[in-house]
């Protein structure tokens, strides 16, 4: 009987499931309450079947928490997911927001830089080398024309670009930017920059390069009116010596002068060592200051009757009347040797330099000051075959 009391009631309870659990319920309480009634002596049976049924009755209370909570868990969770999706986003934003206004930064400092460095130069074809560089090193430009109309003078760098264009403004054709080079009304000249096809849709690379030919504009136009005013005149710019045509004037009034009166006068030739090198390490200003501080010295090394020019770039000659060639020799290895100790500053740099020497004498190596003038040249070229920073004479075995 015990048995069945504990059965009964739980196959009701299976039973009675499929119409719910609350007709389980209900049925088992009414069944429990018929067995006490009619069966109250078999209370462990009672109590058993009692027990099970508050056991289930708390289960699915307990069951039904579990899965409120887990719901609750799930939505939070996926309102953490979506923020964090948006913090990403914002993130991602931020860093390209950051990482344009860098690239807007890096590009003023750069043309802030570029236009310092233009603006020290006043040889315009230096300044034309250094333009091609930095639109190369910073635009991957690689095609540039510019053209200084009164000297019909033509800089080109890459594919020649069409430069007979008549614009009278900043103009974009066929992706060609033309600038003209003007002084109120009076057009000097064109700079032509071809942009890159893969910067053709770029508006931002349009605006960086618009604000670094603005830069140009001005330093170029500075260059031209310079220019003119240097061919005008005998002094060299950057070295306050004189220049190589005033020293051809001077040459030849030497020979002259030499002949009539059977005097005679001597060639110093001089060139700077590796000096390409200098200009490659420290950039051109460095090697304009080092022009300036050797031009110096051989100002302050000869008499005022001496003759002295900046031949070409790194190249420097004097002539020096009536003087005896052993006191020349002595004199100029002197300038050597004050060019080797010079500690030349430039920046923050102090850098030193050497130079190669010739000299030819008149009437000794030539009759001719033409012909005095290439000894000197080929005996500067032995110095640079034989070591460089030194000094050497014509002699019959140069040739
Ligand atoms: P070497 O010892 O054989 O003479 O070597 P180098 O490097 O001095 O000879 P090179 O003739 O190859 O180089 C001369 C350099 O001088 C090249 C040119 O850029 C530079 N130069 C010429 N004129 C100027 C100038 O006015 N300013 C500056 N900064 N550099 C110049
Ligand atoms: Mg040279
Ligand atoms: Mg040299």
């Amino acid at each position: 009987m015990e048995k069945l009391i504990i059965i009964a009631p739980l196959i009701l309870y299976f039973i009675g499931y499929h119409f719910g659990v609350a007709f389980s319920r209900l049925s088992i309480i009414l069944l429990i309450s018929l067995i006490v009634v009619l069966y109250p002596t078999h209370l462990i049976a009672i109590s058993v079947i009692v027990s099970l049924l508050l056991t289930e009755y708390f289960l699915e209370k307990f069951y039904k928490q579990m899965q409120s909570l887990k719901r609750a868990y799930n939505e939070n969770l996926s309102l953490v997911v979506n923020e964090m999706a948006a913090l990403k986003k914002d993130s991602e934003t931020i860093k390209l927001n950051l990482s344009s206004s860098e690239k807007a930064i890096k590009n003023i400092l750069y043309i802030y830089e570029l236009s310092k460095n233009i603006a020290g130069y006043v040889d315009l074809e230096k300044m034309f080398n250094l333009i091609v560089k930095s639109l190369d090193e910073q635009f991957t430009i690689k095609d540039i024309s510019m053209k200084i109309f009164d000297r019909n003078k033509v800089f080109q760098k890459g594919t020649p670009l069409n430069l007979e264009e008549n614009i009278k403004s900043q103009k974009i054709i066929n992706n060609i930017i033309y600038l003209p080079l003007s002084i109120g009304e009076i057009f000097l000249g064109i700079l032509a920059i071809k942009i890159p096809a893969l910067y053709e849709k770029d508006t931002e690379f349009f605006d960086d390069i618009a604000a670094f030919v603005e830069e140009l504009d001005i330093a170029i136009q500075r260059a031209i009116l310079y220019s003119k005013v240097e061919s005008m005149s005998r002094t060299d710019g950057l070295t306050d010596l004189h220049r190589r045509g005033y020293f051809n004037e001077r040459l030849k009034e030497e020979e002259i002068r030499a002949k009539r009166w059977k005097g005679r006068f001597s060639i110093l030739m001089m060139d700077i060592d590796h000096f390409k090198r200098v200009n490659d390490t420290y950039g051109h200003q460095a090697g304009d200051t080092v022009l300036k501080t050797i031009a110096g010295i051989l100002k302050n090394s000869i008499y005022e009757t001496d003759f002295a020019a900046r031949y070409g770039g790194e190249e420097f000659v004097i002539i020096f009347p009536q003087t005896d060639p052993l006191g020349l020799n002595i004199k100029t290895e002197k300038i050597r040797k004050t060019i080797e100790e010079t500690e030349i500053t430039v920046g923050l740099e102090r850098l030193k330099v050497t130079a190669s020497f010739g000299i030819a004498h008149y009437p000794k190596d030539g009759l001719t000051s033409d012909e005095v003038l290439h000894k000197a040249d080929m005996s500067l070229y032995k110095s640079k075959q034989t070591g460089r920073n030194k000094v050497t004479e014509y002699n019959s075995e140069i040739s």
